[in-house]
């Protein structure tokens, strides 16, 4: 088998995501054969540097051996079982400690099978409530511009990425759209802390008018990933928890892709020392391994769903690999990886390590800005420095330095023209130099002309 074979036979019968299949004419695909640690290998050989952790995915490596033998136990004792009625013991493992490492007060969990079921599950639940609680008026949410929350119907419609959701409209619910706390628009000289307070009041004035309506707010905490690795303050995730508080408004915090150490802290909430109402998380949950997710929400509304068999207020979600217990199982060995190694202390040195060796991308004519959080790089690429002026979107600069870095031996999928880093964390500073070259040498020819 070679590379040139096995696109052949894809391009005859695959359909790929978040891709105009005619594209692959003019950017071929890469077949992978192996991977391991941070490398993915094609089938001639090449080997590639996974900057992005496919999809943010992969926290300590492909094929990572101590999760691929969790993941190998399990399926000889027991690769799932029907989660109504039954139980078992990865499933239990995991809740009690994904209850103990997140957030105070996130007491109970509800599995789903990815990250947009899991949001699906958080919206659906809060309207419930409301209704069970005498407030059934409650049926609307608000969401941040640039936000993203996945692609199913109910997650895309708290999403706000035009291009993706435009030809569903008719599918979907209206959701009011609150402002972007994201800096890369604060003025010159403004810290990140005042400009994400101030585009915090333009959703207070929307609560203070809206709340009665509003069942919940959904935002992805210090990180606006898929919409360009768009960052923000925490002061506007402690702010809204209070604003919250204050109007009966649910605060579900998807730390779907930022969850797992991704912002520098296991969870990006405990940075504004919050607890949300609903937290769902996703990608990093399995280190890249299954599809699995667990919604997580407090005691309370939980309660508010109990009661008896006739009264009919059970919560009736279900997926037929709800609560997973391959996926479980390697779920728990990725958490166990947590507890037994001091990867966010490693993460720290790392995280300098990439600030370092792209710090002089922000002296590029055409960078406007190198922003980073945690484990999160991120440079965007502009046509004008001064002004900030995008570059037209269809001179795809951002795919030439893609094609650069596959021809130097690295995976850097850039978001528009953002390139970023968001390596799984067995990258060693090594790696991250390389990457960064790679980088840089992509972005003087993505900006050449
Ligand atoms: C990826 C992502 C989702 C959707 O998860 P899927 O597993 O792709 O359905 C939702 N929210 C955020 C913030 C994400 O990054």
């Amino acid at each position: 088998m070679d590379n040139a074979s096995l696109k052949k036979r894809d391009l005859a019968v695959l359909w790929h995501p978040c891709s105009q299949m005619k594209d692959y004419e003019r950017y071929p695909m890469t077949p992978i054969k192996r991977g391991e640690g941070v490398y993915l290998e094609d089938f001639d050989g090449n080997r590639y540097i996974d900057a992005v952790s496919s999809w943010w995915v992969n926290l300590f490596g492909h094929s990572n051996p101590i999760i691929a033998n969790a993941m190998k136990e399990q399926v000889d004792k027991l690769e799932h079982v029907i989660f109504a009625g039954f139980t078992h013991e990865p499933a239990i493992d995991l809740a009690e400690q994904l209850v103990a490492m997140t957030p105070e007060g996130l007491d109970r969990v509800f599995y789903g099978e990815n990250g947009s079921s899991a949001v699906e599950i958080a919206l659906k639940m809060s309207l419930h409530y409301w209704q069970l609680a005498g407030k059934p008026e409650k049926t609307q949410f608000i969401a941040l511009e640039s936000g993203y929350h996945g692609e199913t119907t109910g997650a895309l419609a708290v999403s706000d990425l035009g291009l993706y959701k435009a030809p569903y409209k008719p599918l979907m619910f209206d959701v009011m759209t609150a402002p972007s706390p994201d800096c890369f628009y604060r003025e010159e000289g403004e810290s990140w802390h005042d400009y994400s307070l101030r585009q915090f009041e333009k959703m207070r004035e929307l609560v203070e008018r809206e709340h009665k309506k509003v069942a919940a707010i959904i935002v992805e905490p210090l990180v606006q990933c898929a919409s360009g690795m768009r960052m923000y303050h925490p002061v506007y995730l402690s702010e809204l928890r209070k604003l919250c508080d204050e109007f009966d408004v649910h605060l579900i915090a998807d730390e779907i892709a930022v969850g797992f150490g991704r912002t520098g802290t296991l969870f990006a909430c405990e940075q504004a020392d919050i607890s949300p109402d609903f937290m769902c998380v996703s990608k990093g949950l399995t280190a890249g391994f299954l599809p699995l997710s667990a919604m997580l929400t407090r005691e309370s509304i939980f309660q508010a769903f109990y009661d008896d068999y006739e009264k009919l207020t059970a919560f009736l979600h279900s997926h037929s690999y709800t609560g997973y217990a391959t996926g479980c199982a390697v779920a728990k060995a990725t958490l166990d990886i947590f507890q037994s190694q001091p990867v966010i202390e490693n993460n720290k040195v790392l995280a300098q390590h990439m600030a370092q060796a792209t710090a002089h991308f922000a002296d590029h004519p055409n960078i406007a800005e190198v922003r980073q959080t945690g484990m999160i790089l991120a440079a965007e690429m502009v046509q004008d420095k001064k002004s900030r002026t995008p570059y037209n979107w269809k001179e795809r600069r951002g795919m030439r330095v893609y094609e650069h870095a596959l021809s130097q031996g690295a995976l850097l999928r850039p978001l528009g023209n953002i390139v970023y880093f968001m390596p799984p964390y067995v990258i060693t500073p090594e790696e991250i130099d390389k990457l960064a070259d790679i980088a840089w040498q992509g972005i003087q020819l993505a900006t050449k002309d």
